[in-house]
């Protein structure tokens, strides 16, 4: 007879392969950099072909085809066109999400003056992190730098210095007030600066070396970097020093994604929100391509933007031009008129966008934060989020769309909807909805800890969120079809 233990354990052994999986691509994407080419190289593995940016799709695509293109590297479109798409009869089923997420970013000067002995880097706080979160973490650094070649171009590579070379130490527990024990605040200009080296080695080691230093170059963007993170990025790179011309970088916490729980239930991870709902979304468009195609009469696209922490609003968030552009740039290379108002408004009005971001779970020791009848929990399912004031872009007939998609496929789901005395967060929902017109609904995985450091989901959730979104891209037009409104 098995213990409860091991019955336990092995109701959730199925989903653990998948959860194994996620944990891969969460370690190796600690920026939306990362993110964006860990997708890319799933991408091309399964035959997607790359679009450039900035030459013409029209010509380029033909019907049956998978494609994709990179905003900037950090936002990506991915789409498939159905072996049956009819130019102004097919629609757009798209799956949306984040590539961002709160974290330390090295400022545009990371040379700060030694202080009290340490080498410090001067940080940016990104997004609305909990900070306190981000304190005695073991650090790495990741981005892109801008390299200059010798024969003048300028490229653009993605570094990652995956060793913990930076910490955020916290003040000792002696050393502060009653007070100041109550209540854990962060100034986060004064507080966040992590440590990356000791002087008085430092010193000793100048001193004694011939070599001109690095800070009494000419360039004067080098002259206010610290020296010792273009001499990392310069190791890691193989490269000289003098051929960074410029960067991108945060920190991030060292510590891989992991299962936990007695029975392997919880994923713990960094960036949860929103890079699970970007794994989950590639695994099903990765699954349509295999058996979806060949019967598939609309385009079906997953797109991650940046800057979703900070608002949407960049050259290349949600609230830029990229959804409505790939729409109509689609539309137009596949000889579907989208110069011609009708055709584009009938496009629009067949097209349907799940804007997936991480849902709020119930937190056992803060339940009283949930309306009791709106409380999600984790491994039971996704989250419809709801909100009349449209920090949501759920109505009654996109949250009926997503209930009914779960029906179909015999999968949970839950609602949630915020207390009415409480804040609500947002997501790229309203914002792409109004940007283009297409009926929307917001759901999400649930979790915990959203916008610490470290986060935690339930594996059960990933099954759940992948097999939703397969039914989506497989049976959303059935479902349409039925809806004469
Ligand atoms: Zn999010």
């Amino acid at each position: 007879m098995s213990s409860t233990l091991q019955r336990l354990t092995s109701s959730y052994a199925k989903h653990l392969p998948l959860a194994e999986d996620a944990c891969k691509f969460l370690t190796a994407s600690p920026d939306p950099f990362h993110a964006v080419a860990e997708c890319v190289k799933k991408l091309e593995q399964a035959g997607f072909r790359a679009l450039q940016n900035k030459a013409a799709f029209t010509g380029n695509l033909e019907a049956g085809g998978k494609y994709y293109y990179t905003v900037h590297q950090s936002t990506l479109v991915a789409f498939t066109v159905g072996q049956k798409y009819v130019p102004g009869q097919g629609g757009f089923h798209v799956i949306g999400g984040h590539t961002d997420s709160p974290n330390l970013k090295v400022k545009p000067r990371s040379l700060k003056p030694p202080k009290n002995g340490c080498i410090m880097l001067g940080v940016e706080c990104y997004g609305g992190g909990l900070w306190n979160t981000w304190f005695d973490r073991d650090l790495g650094i990741s981005g892109k730098i801008l390299v200059r070649s010798p024969d003048g171009k300028i490229e653009s590579k993605l570094v990652n210095i995956t060793d913990p070379v930076a910490r955020v130490s916290n003040l000792c527990i002696h050393l502060q007030s009653g007070e100041e024990r109550k209540a854990f605040k962060v100034n986060k200009e004064d507080h966040t600066s992590p440590i990356l080296a000791t002087e008085a080695e430092m010193k000793k080691v100048l001193e004694e070396s011939t070599e001109e230093q690095l800070n009494k170059t000419e360039d004067s963007w080098k002259s206010q970097q610290e020296p010792l993170l273009l001499q990392l990025i310069a190791e890691k790179l193989g490269i000289p020093v003098e051929q960074i011309a410029d960067f991108e970088l945060n920190l991030y916490d060292t510590q891989g994604a992991a299962l936990g729980g007695v029975a392997k239930e919880f994923l713990y991870s960094a960036r949860l929100d929103n890079l699970a709902t970007v794994f989950v979304a590639m695994e099903a468009i990765l699954a349509h391509t295999k058996d979806g195609l060949a019967d598939d009469e609309d385009i079906k696209v997953v797109v991650f933007f940046d800057h979703e922490e900070v608002g949407s609003d960049s050259s290349h968030g949600a609230g830029s031009p990229v959804i409505e552009e790939a729409i109509r740039r689609i539309s137009a290379g596949l000889g579907s008129g989208a110069d011609s108002p009708d055709l584009y408004a009938q496009t629009i009005n067949k097209s349907f966008i799940l804007s997936i971001d991480q849902a709020h779970a119930v937190h056992p020791n803060y339940a009283g934060k949930h309306e009791a009848t709106h409380a999600p929990k984790m491994n039971a399912g996704l989250v419809i989020k709801t909100n009349q004031n449209q920090r949501y872009a759920t109505n009654g007939v996109t949250g009926f769309v997503l209930r009914e998609l779960a029906r179909m496929g015999s999968l949970p789901i839950q609602e949630f909807c915020v207390r009415n005395d409480c804040p609500c967060g947002s997501t790229i929902g309203p914002t792409i909805s109004t940007r283009t017109g297409v009926r929307t609904v917001d759901a999400g995985m649930p979790q915990l800890s959203m916008h610490s450091c470290r986060e935690v989901m339930g594996t059960m959730d990933l099954t759940h969120g992948v097999e939703l979104f397969k039914t989506f891209f497989k049976r959303f037009r059935e479902l349409d079809e039925k809806m004469d409104f």
